[in-house]
């Protein structure tokens, strides 16, 4: 049976990717901070920081000793905030840096290359549309998001023989509670949350990804929703 480690599995993006790949038959391993350490049928959930590296190795030793090797790896776990480059302390910059950014070089670090001595395994992204957009007041947001772009890339050139593969997905706004101090219905020029998309159309991606034939790599999935106008 096939492994699924999604970080950032408590709510939202993470929760609906945990729980399609379970659908789809895998044993999901969910991680985030508000999860308690449990196990279940082709379940476990695993309390994690993954802006504190020895957070991640102890949950990492966990999965090694439980269940080996995922054969499913989806980086998720993520924060956003909307402040101008003036706004924006160092602090607010280094967190989101940690939490989406530096978080996914962790992970990818301590699985793909087991992944690639296996012959065998799927790095799956979760990007944005800040990824290859710039939006005003997404410096600290588009920097990780740019920078989680570049690592796809690099990490898929550098797996392209090993028989893994890599996938972006990078979606436009999506109704989850990472918009809720934001609040995008009072504000002009911001998609409306009845027009976002929902997190299970991000999760859909994601299995589509994970479940074709090995011969297919499914290098990047953009996602918009259908009514849609790009903030300035
Ligand atoms: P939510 O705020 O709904 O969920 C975020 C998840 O990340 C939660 O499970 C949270 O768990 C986890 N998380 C945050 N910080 C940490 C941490 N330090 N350690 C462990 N887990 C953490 O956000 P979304 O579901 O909307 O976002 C998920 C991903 O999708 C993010 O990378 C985001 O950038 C991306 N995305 C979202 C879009 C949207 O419009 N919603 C659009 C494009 C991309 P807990 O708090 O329990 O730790």
């Amino acid at each position: 049976m096939k492994i699924a480690l999604v970080t950032g599995a408590s709510r939202g993006i993470g929760l609906a990717v945990a729980d399609a790949l379970h659908a789809a038959g895998l044993h999901v391993i969910r991680l985030a901070r508000s999860l308690r350490d449990t196990s279940a049928e082709r379940r476990m959930d695993i309390s994690c920081d993954v802006t504190d590296p020895a957070s991640i190795d102890r949950a990492i030793s966990r999965i090694d000793k439980q269940l080996g090797v995922p054969d499913v790896l989806v980086n998720n776990a993520g924060i956003f905030f909307i402040k101008s480059l003036a706004e924006t302390s160092l602090a607010d910059f280094s967190a989101t840096l940690t939490t989406n950014l530096q978080s996914a070089f962790v992970f990818a670090h301590a699985i793909v290359p087991k992944m690639a001595a296996r012959g065998r395994g799927h790095l799956v992204t979760i990007g944005s549309i800040s990824d290859y957009i710039g939006f005003s007041g997404s410096t600290a947001y588009a920097a990780s998001k740019f920078g989680l772009r570049g690592m796809h890339e690099v990490i898929r050139q550098e797996t392209a023989k090993s028989g893994v593969r890599t996938t972006l997905v990078s979606p436009g706004p999506v109704d989850t509670d990472i918009w809720n101090a934001v609040d995008p219905d009072s504000k002009p020029g911001f998609t409306k949350r009845k027009d976002m998309m929902r997190a299970e159309d991000v999760a859909a991606a994601v299995v589509y990804a994970v479940t074709q034939p090995e011969r297919v790599a499914v290098t990047e999935i953009r996602l918009l929703p259908a009514i849609y106008t790009p903030r300035g």
